[in-house]
């Protein structure tokens, strides 16, 4: 039903880059046989999955979104994908993404731009708009992101679904191309609360292979979501209601925290001050690691190599040229700025001092209460190409979800209801380190 759903709507969506429509037939052959030999079968069994393309799969080309990764194929398996074979998933095709997911409407890709289910004209959000698009259209049933700065959470606003960005450390990276290693973090999106907690539980947990991953026990996820909400605190992030949010967006927000409160939760205001200053820290500290970690992109180890090379240097230069889209190559030009000598300071120290008091505003909000919430994206998803000739209002669509990242915090989003236009609104949940469980808690209950 999958596929012929992804058939069908795939000339319009684009969510997929990638249609692995043999193996994942096969795959769920072997659940039918199981199921038929009645053999245990895994908790994801059948269930069909997305993932974004920038998660390595064994055999299956891997693109990031980029011309320099055309023909790669990963000789390896990623941690969570492999978890999710292993619990019965079965893997549809690889989605859509920005080009090594950096963007906020999927539009950096260098292949396809994903339209949004609900008005095709416009994004679906980014980074990992194919994958929320895919869930919202019923390609597949669960999909994987990542988010280094709000690619989860901001697509999961645009599309009307549900996203989850884990705690720094909670799910592994192994096989996870490298963006901003400091704020990557794989995750869950779905349809309801239930299914992002069920798939959340399938890809938590310790990972020798990846150096960040933390030595947690995982919670039962899915046993935290049927408790009362009485008496739980919810802070409302004062600085998220200000300056650039949409009049519509405020309201549906709104509206749903007064839900929240006739459900018993405690709300009360809470000012992070220093909330704000997440999206110019970000956008130092994010293109910094990007530019050390797309110098491996040099024509000699993976993917793409430009021919009629001179000498190496020239190699190096020519397939990076031709190799990398436009927003990477920023993003690689003001990292190497920011991390050069002389402006080091200025710049890449000052941001990683602002990031240290983001961290502790959100340390003394929560002294006071057990979630924090916002509105996940300043306003609904725009049109197709509104934004794309002026990066500082892409850039602005993070405005929400960035400083979370960089205090390496969980944040869920949850569909609110929709604008005028029929355009779905998100609102975001921010929980303690680890607490999830509290996260899930709260969605559902307002589901
Ligand atoms: N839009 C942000 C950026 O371009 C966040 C992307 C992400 O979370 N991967 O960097």
């Amino acid at each position: 039903a999958a596929l012929n759903r992804i058939q069908a709507l795939e000339p319009q969506l684009r969510s997929f880059l990638s249609v692995t429509a043999d193996l994942a037939l096969a795959q769920a052959q072997a659940v039918d046989a199981k199921i038929a030999a009645n053999e245990e079968i895994g908790l994801l069994a059948g269930i069909p999955l997305g993932v974004k393309d920038n998660m390595c799969t064994k055999g299956i080309r891997t693109t990031c979104g980029s011309k320099i990764l055309e023909n790669f194929v990963p000789p390896y398996e990623s941690t969570v994908t492999q978890k999710l074979a292993e619990a019965g998933a079965i893997t549809v095709g690889k989605t859509n993404l920005d080009e090594f997911a950096m963007g906020s409407s999927t539009e950096n890709s260098a292949y396809q731009v994903t339209a949004n289910p609900w008005d095709l004209s416009r994004v679906p959000g980014g980074s990992s708009g194919g994958s929320a698009a895919a869930v919202a259209a019923d390609e597949c049933v669960v999909a994987l992101g990542s988010d280094t700065g709000g690619s989860i959470r901001q697509p999961a606003s645009f599309c009307g679904v549900v996203g989850l960005k884990p705690t720094y450390g909670l799910v592994s990276r192994f096989g996870l191309v490298a963006y901003g290693s400091s704020l990557d973090q794989i995750g869950p999106f779905g349809r309801s609360v239930e299914d992002t907690a069920i798939l959340m539980g399938a890809i938590a947990g310790y990972d020798p292979k990846d150096s960040t991953s933390l030595q947690v026990s995982i919670p039962d996820y899915t046993q935290s979501l049927k408790t009362e909400l009485k008496g739980l605190k919810i802070g409302v992030i004062t600085e998220t209601f200000g300056e650039g949010l949409d009049t519509e967006v405020a309201e549906a927000v709104n509206k749903a925290i007064e839900t929240l409160r006739d459900l018993g939760a405690e709300i009360q205001e809470i000012s992070c001050p220093r909330f704000g200053y997440g999206l110019p820290a970000y956008y130092i500290i994010a293109p910094s690691e990007a530019s050390a970690n797309l110098a491996r992109y040099d024509g000699v180890k993976y993917g793409l190599r430009a021919d009629n090379a001179e000498n190496l240097m020239d190699m190096y230069t020519r397939t990076r040229a031709s190799g990398f889209g436009a927003e990477v190559k920023r993003r690689i030009m003001v990292g190497t700025y920011a991390l050069s000598a002389g402006y080091y300071d200025a710049y890449y120290l000052k941001a990683q001092k602002v990031r240290t008091l983001i961290k502790q505003d959100f340390e003394t909000a929560f002294t006071k209460v057990d979630v924090l919430l916002s509105p996940t994206a300043p306003t609904t998803a725009f049109k197709a190409g509104e934004k794309t000739a002026d990066p500082l209002s892409m850039y602005l669509s993070d405005l929400m979800t960035i400083s979370v990242n960089l205090a390496g915090l969980p944040g869920l989003s949850i569909p609110c209801g929709f604008d005028r236009q029929n355009l779905p609104i998100g609102l975001q949940l921010i929980g303690k380190v680890l607490r999830e469980d509290q996260l899930f808690h709260v969605g559902y209950a307002y589901e």
